[in-house]
């Protein structure tokens, strides 16, 4: 069973991007970065901003995660970068990279594609 942590930009999660809603979709319905959960049992554990800027807190935050999900016997075994960081973020390699080094488990860049290309037309 792969256990989903998705990480988010804290300036946008559930502001500019109501309730998440567009990665949760992606991923019921198995869709662009999560196609490849397509015949997997796979369930997201949590969603997480990453603390603000410039990212500093992202590494007590996952060990947040970690200790706050012990009793339940809950982990994450994938991590995905939203495009709320992937597309926006001026801390990306440094956060991204932080992420990838102390979580130990695969990163990866990604979530939902629905974001528009362009705004009126
Ligand atoms: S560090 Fe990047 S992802 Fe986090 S709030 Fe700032 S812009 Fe958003």
């Amino acid at each position: 069973m792969e256990k989903i942590l998705i990480i988010g930009c804290k300036k946008t999660m559930d502001d500019v991007c109501i309730g998440c809603s567009r990665c949760l979709v992606a991923f019921n319905r198995r869709v662009s970065a999560f196609e490849r959960y397509k015949d997997m049992d796979a369930e997201i554990m949590g969603i997480l901003n990453c603390g603000d800027c410039p990212g500093a807190s992202i590494v007590p935050r996952l060990i947040q995660v970690k200790l706050w999900n012990m009793p339940l016997d809950e982990q994450p075994t994938k991590i995905h970068i939203g495009p709320c960081i992937a597309d926006n973020c001026p801390y990306y390699d440094d956060l991204v990279t932080k992420i990838q080094v102390k979580s130990g488990i695969e990163v990866i860049e990604g979530t939902h594609s629905y974001t528009p290309s362009s705004i009126f037309s």
